[in-house]
C-alpha cells in the first residue's frame, strides 16, 4: 500500500486500488498540498471529460500548408543556439507525456465507466477533512 504525495493523479481518475484510495484519503486530510493539487486534478480530468471531439473542415489542411509556405522561418541564432534549449525541451517533452499519460488513463476511465453503472465521485469520509470536490 502507498501513502505518498505521487498518488494524487491516479486518485483523481478513480484508478486506485480501495485499500490505496482509503490511505489517500486520510492523507488528504492532513495535507492542504496534496488536497489542493488532488481538487485541481479532479476538475481537469472533468474538463477533459467534457472535450468534444470535432472533425476539422477538410479545406483546413490546404489553407494552414499554403498559409505555411509564406512565412519565412527566421535562422537561429548562436545566442538562440547556446540558450539553456534543455530544459526547455526537457520540460516540454514531460508535459506532453503527462498529457498523454491524462488522456490514456481518462480514456481507460470512460471505457470502463462505459461498461458499468457509473458511481460518484469518491470523496474523502475523514472528519474534519479541508478537501473538497469542485464538482459537488
Ligand atoms: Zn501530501
Amino acid at each position: 500500500m502507498s501513502t505518498n504525495h505521487h498518488d494524487t493523479g491516479a486518485y483523481a481518475l478513480h484508478a486506485l486500488p480501495p485499500d490505496e484510495h482509503a490511505a489517500l484519503e486520510r492523507h488528504l486530510a492532513r495535507c492542504e498540498t496534496c488536497a489542493t493539487e488532488t481538487a485541481e486534478l479532479v476538475a481537469t480530468a472533468a474538463r477533459l471529460g467534457l472535450a468534444v471531439h470535432t472533425v476539422p473542415p477538410p479545406e483546413l489542411k490546404k489553407r494552414v500548408l499554403r498559409a505555411i509556405s509564406t512565412v519565412r522561418q527566421e535562422p537561429a541564432t548562436r545566442a538562440t543556439i547556446r540558450r539553456s534549449w534543455w530544459p526547455a525541451q526537457h520540460l516540454a517533452s514531460l508535459a506532453v507525456l503527462q498529457c498523454a499519460a491524462v488522456f490514456r488513463v481518462l480514456a481507460a476511465w470512460r471505457s470502463a465507466s462505459a461498461n458499468g453503472p457509473r458511481t460518484p465521485a469518491p470523496r474523502p469520509t475523514t472528519p474534519g477533512s479541508k478537501w473538497t470536490s469542485p464538482l459537488c
